[in-house]
């Protein structure tokens, strides 16, 4: 390299090529209609300037700014989720199933969001959508959404019981994680919460003791991220439901109804029919969909808080309703299919991938895991799953290669946990691996 130019001579100088000649290369062209034609110049800036210093030839101007482009106009880069967590914050929790992001896709221009185009005039925002929700759980005899769980929670906290308590167990004062508690969340809605019980034990009386005039609602929150055992207690909904004031479930994880593989893990179908007034949970987690906030329950409630001018704050684009109304009636959604994979299965590929790269001369090998739910939900239940094993320095050229994979570090070694990974990425993952050789 030569910043000052000196070193190349003025013929070679001379011979790299003027910016519009360069543009005019169809690589460049496709590439200007993806990424705008002001990015596209300023690779080829780059490249030229390069060709400049002496560092590439002039004849490989275009290949560089080529080389220099991004896929995509975003910024975010799809990745492999190899980390045996299923809900990785970090990794943006749930894909998206295919059918969500055809929907996502679909939606992306002009669409009857809020318009009914048989008589032309303007209809409920997400109707569709809601409809589906309410068919996924018929004990509900409203929906709305919002931009998150803790919206949910938020708006629920502002149209419900401003000026007035919440009561909840001092057992389910929850950090949700980033520094950031729900308890706080609620206060700054302007309601005052109301703490009965103790860390560990919270009864039915303690709640009954609490609830008065100024009750606005009772708040339950599971505690999705973490685990109290030994001497504990805990009401229940249906203990609560009679006390006549709303009881109001926050379920974080959003179950619609009880799964096989997480018993201890809260569904909105059975709380609601134990009792509670509302549920609300997270789109983005176990339900497999787009980041949102559900909030199922009474009608009466509902209508109150999707009348609130805070809803309007909270509300969800036409994308988040196009990729949720096709998660909830679309095939089952990657999270759903990772919760439920059978171990053999993922044992099966863990070998085949070690033999494939070990015939390559990978030191690859293939090992039981544990993978976790992740992301706020089922704490301390492992599912049993199958890694492919490799050498730790693997690890960074891993994560920075053209398809990222993301894995763990375990005992000296970088683990690729294949529960995460949908089995039609093997290939793209064994074409990960070989390349760290290659570069
Ligand atoms: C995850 C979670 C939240 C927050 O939901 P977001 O969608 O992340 O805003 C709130 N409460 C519980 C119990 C959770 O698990």
């Amino acid at each position: 390299m030569d910043p000052t130019g000196a070193g190349v001579d003025t013929d070679v100088r001379r011979r790299i090529p003027r910016t519009d000649a360069v543009l005019r290369d169809p690589r460049l062209l496709r590439a200007a209609a993806r990424l705008g034609t002001e990015r596209v110049k300023s690779a080829v800036h780059r490249a030229q300037q390069r060709a400049r210093d002496g560092a590439v030839p002039p004849d490989a101007v275009a290949d560089t700014a080529v080389s220099l482009l991004p896929e995509s106009a975003g910024g975010l880069r799809p990745v492999i989720n190899a980390t045996g967590v299923l809900l990785h914050t970090n990794l943006g929790r749930a894909p998206l199933s295919v059918a969500a992001r055809q929907a996502v896709h679909e939606a992306a221009g002009p669409t009857d969001v809020e318009l009914d185009l048989r008589t032309g005039v303007r209809a409920r925002r997400g109707r569709t959508a809601l409809a589906a929700l309410r068919a996924a759980v018929p004990a509900a005899g409203a929906a709305h959404v919002v931009n998150n769980g803790a919206a949910a929670l938020v708006l629920a906290a502002t149209a419900l019981a401003a000026g007035r308590e919440i009561v909840v167990s001092r057992g389910e004062m929850v950090e949700i994680g980033d520094g950031f508690r729900l308890p706080d969340l609620l206060v700054s809605t302007g309601a005052r919460l109301r703490e009965v019980g103790t860390t560990n034990r919270t009864t039915a009386a303690d709640y009954a003791e609490a609830v008065g005039p100024e009750t606005a609602f009772v708040l339950k929150v599971h505690p999705s991220n973490f685990r109290i055992t030994g001497f504990t207690r805990a009401a229940t909904v249906a203990e609560l439901a009679p006390l006549g004031v709303p009881v109001v479930v926050d379920i974080g994880s959003g179950l619609l109804a009880p799964h096989p593989v997480l018993p201890e893990e809260p569904d909105a179908r059975t709380q609601l029919a134990a009792g509670a007034a509302l549920v609300t949970a997270s789109g983005d987690k176990l339900l497999g969909g787009p980041q949102c906030g559900l909030l199922l329950g009474r009608e009466d409630l509902i209508g109150t808080l999707s009348r609130h001018p805070l809803a309007r704050a909270l509300r969800v684009d036409k994308l988040t309703l196009a990729a949720l109304e096709a998660t909830l009636t679309g095939p089952p959604a990657p999270t759903v299919e990772a919760l439920g994979a059978a171990p053999e299965p993922l044992r099966r590929r863990a070998e085949r991938l070690a033999a494939l790269l070990g015939a390559d001369g990978v030191d690859a090998r293939a090992v039981p895991s544990e993978a976790t739910v992740g992301g706020g939900g089922a704490p301390g239940v492992t599912l049993p799953s199958a890694a492919l094993s490799l050498p730790e320095r693997y690890a960074l050229p891993l994560r920075t290669g053209p398809v990222p994979v993301v894995g763990r570090l375990e005992a000296g070694r970088c683990l690729l946990d294949l529960r995460a990974v949908p089995a039609a990425d093997d290939e793209r993952l064994a074409e990960a691996v070989r390349a760290v050789e290659g570069r």
